[in-house]
């Protein structure tokens, strides 16, 4: 399929590069998918690639010069399609890290963007905690200066990559503000357990700090910056979750299209009775206009990554409230054949829920999105 924007040739050999290693993983990507701790062929894989590169400066050993928010989600588009596996384990490398491009120390940079641009360190962004996940200022974990360094204390819950990252980006309350950590995970005091077991499986882990020492050099950033990091993270990566949701939208429409084309009822290909083409229409203009979508906001994030929170929001929530209707749609539209426990479209069923939940709920990201529409549209209020 052509794409519907120009791309520039660093881009497009990029891509060539991307389906390389989704081809290598294919063979293996059930069974990855079915793995909710790291699946080492595909680690094996993705480290051989070199496409974390994407996920750090070219200071720092990065194939651009800053992480480009486009590449980042044509690169998703293209794993989602072929392994959720594969996608979160490339997605985190940037959304783990990313606050240390933007914010860290000269030797924070030095210490860890080189060792992820190869892939060697593992990324992982530690916000949730038990009682607090759309309400980030509720966390209780704690940051407290005394003359033996800094003292960490709390928990947090369903954690990427948990167990397998090599440092947590860590939000914790310090006096009255947040700041971020990075954490190292062999710190003596932090210990992993592994979260409950999610409909679509995926690394995930609770972590606990008990009274963990750093030295002050592991603050990411001034004291009380967290929340101005967090958020340029989630305006750069929110939209590369709309990039996952258009590789899984066009993976599911692929084998419903096959299957619609290939069995006949009532003596008709199933796509040539109305209500089934019905089906695959809606599903192609869900597609097409996300990816528009999707691709817009990351060329425009890529020249103001951090004025671009809301519309970053705005296809996130576009592209990955389309995929669940997709993949639904396509479901249905082949009927049993659509239900087979194991099967690529079953497994896309599974994996566009998450898609609503994580990095920024719908209904949350609504609220943002409504309140930036009254302030250009509206009164300014
Ligand atoms: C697969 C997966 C991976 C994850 N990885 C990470 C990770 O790497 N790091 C990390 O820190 N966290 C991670 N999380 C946690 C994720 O960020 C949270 O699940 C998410 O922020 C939502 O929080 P919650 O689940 O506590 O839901 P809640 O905040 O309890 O929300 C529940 C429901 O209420 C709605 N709601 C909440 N507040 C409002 C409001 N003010 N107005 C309207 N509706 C509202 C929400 O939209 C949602 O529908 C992951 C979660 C999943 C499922």
């Amino acid at each position: 399929m052509s794409l519907p924007i120009e791309i520039s040739s660093d881009h497009k050999q990029m891509i060539d590069e991307c389906r390389a290693l989704s081809n290598e993983v294919e063979p293996f990507s059930i069974e990855a998918d079915e793995s909710s701790v790291m699946h080492a062929p595909t680690l094996d894989a993705f480290r051989s690639s070199g496409l974390s590169n994407l996920m750090v400066p070219a200071a720092y050993g990065g194939r651009f010069d800053e992480v480009d928010p486009l590449a980042v989600c044509l690169a998703r588009e293209v794993f989602m399609k072929t392994s959720s596996h594969l996608d979160s384990l490339f997605a985190l490398q940037g959304i783990g890290s990313y606050a240390i491009s933007r914010a860290g120390s000269e030797s924070q940079k030095e210490e860890w963007l080189p060792a992820v641009g190869k892939g060697d360190a593992l990324a992982a962004l530690a916000l949730t905690e038990p009682i607090a996940g759309s309400d980030l200022k509720g966390i209780n974990t704690k940051a407290e200066s005394t003359n033996d360094g800094l003292i960490l204390t709390g928990a947090k819950s369903f954690i990427s990559n948990a167990g397998s990252a090599s440092f947590y980006t860590t939000l914790a309350k310090e006096g009255d503000g947040y700041s971020l950590f990075l954490v190292p995970a062999d710190v003596e005091g932090l210990t992993v357990s592994p979260s409950p077991e999610i409909i679509a499986p995926h690394v995930l882990g609770e972590l606990s700090f008990d009274n963990v020492v750093l030295p002050e050099s592991s603050r990411l950033g001034e004291p009380g910056a967290a929340f101005r990091h967090v958020l340029a993270t989630l305006s750069v990566f929110r939209i590369s979750v709309a990039g996952a949701a258009v590789g899984l939208m066009q993976g599911a429409l692929e084998e419903a299209v096959r299957h619609c084309s290939g069995r006949e009822q009532f003596g008709r290909p199933l796509a040539k009775h109305g209500p089934v083409a019905t089906l695959l229409a809606d599903s192609w203009s869900d597609l097409e206009s996300s990816r528009l979508l999707t691709y817009q906001t990351a060329a425009m994030a890529a020249d103001d990554p951090e004025g671009n929170l809301d519309r970053s929001s705005l296809a996130k929530l576009t592209a990955t409230e389309a995929a669940t209707r997709v993949v639904d749609r396509c479901v249905q539209s082949m009927g049993r054949w659509g239900l087979i426990r194991g099967s690529k479209i079953e497994k896309y069923y599974r994996q566009a829920r998450p898609m609503r939940v994580y990095e920024g709920a719908s209904e949350v990201l609504r609220l943002g999105i409504a309140s930036r529409l009254v302030k250009e549209l509206g009164d300014g209020s």
